[in-house]
């Protein structure tokens, strides 16, 4: 093959030519269960038919306009968004990153509108937030940076998961406007904060005036077992950013606000060409009725449940096994070795996982699985990590 593709991803040795619910087919004629779909975006499964109708019907209708215009169906995808998460505005962009990018803008504004030149925006440690400069400059992990200098300023970096962590920053720096974290960190391991961290940035938000702004592109659209992740608890953040699942495949982000988030933007801030297009957000509406119908968020809670108990049941007491971490579809296993090999040897078991933090085995499943491939999911899966062990120990 002509090297025509810039060297950017390490590709597994595998093209997929086809999908239908959890299953991929690849072009050699096998069949694989995909425990990772496509990171997170694929949450109704692969070819859905209400979004592959609402794909064909939009696209044989209107593609784009611009947003010189009306777009219907954005206003349309606006509402069901703010009905969903009780936030009250969104911009409609085409990525995470770039729905990001709309929420550093924002925290930005937002002090610049109390006289703050040089806003800062506390991020973590082990965060993961997208590939473009302001977005790999609040990203926690080097090697997402290196080469890339020099980073956008105005961000100041405190431990995941540590409430005093930012009190002690509180108190230290000043020019603070935000808060940004991802509600459970997905490339930084599947870490899961304690119970009261949500609302104790939601405390500290409100007493200085910060913007709380949360990362929900993997944990959004019903992947925790709600619509959105900080509905586990009693708040609303001030901004919200979502993608991967929200368009089930189709290129779509939104940056949400509301409270002191919600009027920040005026026309000529921010924009995007193709941001909120008729298509994407057809794709997105279809996303949407289809969660919301049969609270799709419940059946994944309970997928959620008879995943986490099996593979407890399996690997629970294996030496090598340090830990399963899980909140809903999003699950993490925790080994004491790093790991990557897995992914090939499950490649050719028919199974499709993720390494990720080096010695975490992810899991992001379709929330439409079955309970028997739930089941068909624990036992290959936990074989192989068995198996894995005991060759290399
Ligand atoms: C995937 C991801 C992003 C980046 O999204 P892209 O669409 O790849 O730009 C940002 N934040 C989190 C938490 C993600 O999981």
């Amino acid at each position: 093959m002509k090297n025509v593709l810039m060297d950017t991803y390490k590709r597994l040795p595998v093209t997929f030519t086809k999908g239908e619910g959890v299953y991929l087919y690849d072009d050699q004629g096998n069949t694989y269960l995909d425990a990772i779909s496509g990171i997170a975006v694929c949450g109704l499964g692969h070819a859905h038919p209400g979004v592959t109708r609402a794909i064909c019907e939009q696209a044989g209708t209107l593609v784009h306009t611009s947003n010189l215009y009306g777009v219907h169906n954005q206003q349309l995808l606006g509402e069901r968004l703010t009905d969903l998460s009780g936030m009250e505005r969104v911009f409609f962009a085409n990525s995470g990153a770039e729905a990001n990018e709309a929420a550093i803008k924002l925290a930005r504004l937002h002090g610049h509108k109390q006289g703050i030149d040089a806003p800062v925006i506390i991020v973590m440690e082990n965060s993961f937030h997208g590939r473009t400069m302001a977005t790999l400059s609040a990203t926690g992990n080097r090697k997402v940076q290196a080469g890339f200098e020099p980073l956008v300023q105005g961000f100041a970096r405190v431990p995941y998961g540590d409430l005093e962590a930012l009190e002690t920053a509180a108190s230290n720096l000043k020019n603070i406007v935000a808060v940004l974290v991802e509600p459970v960190q997905g490339e930084g391991g599947v870490n899961i904060p304690p119970a009261d961290y949500l609302p104790g940035i939601h405390k500290l938000c409100d007493q200085y005036n910060w913007l709380m702004m949360l990362d929900e592109i993997q944990t959004g659209m019903g992947r925790t077992g709600k619509p959105f992740a900080f509905q586990h608890h009693e708040l609303l953040p001030d901004v919200m950013t979502l993608a991967k699942a929200l368009g089930n495949g189709m290129p779509i982000g939104a940056c949400l606000a509301s409270g002191k988030a919600t009027n920040l933007f005026s026309p000529g801030n921010h924009g995007s060409t193709f941001g909120g297009n008729p298509l994407a957000c057809a794709a997105g509406l279809a996303v949407i009725e289809e969660i919301t119908r049969n609270k799709l968020w419940e059946q994944a809670a309970c997928a959620a449940e008879a995943l986490s108990r099996g593979l407890a049941q399996k690997l629970g007491g294996v030496e090598g096994v340090r830990e399963i971490r899980a909140l809903g579809l999003m699950l993490g296993i925790q080994l004491d070795r790093p790991c990557a090999d897995l992914v090939g040897m499950a490649l050719d078991k028919g199974l499709l996982i993720n390494v990720t933090a080096d010695s975490v085995v992810r899991l992001l499943p379709p929330l439409i699985i079955s309970s028997e491939q739930i089941q068909q999911l624990v036992e290959d899966l936990s074989m192989l990590i068995i198996a894995f062990l005991e060759s290399a120990s």
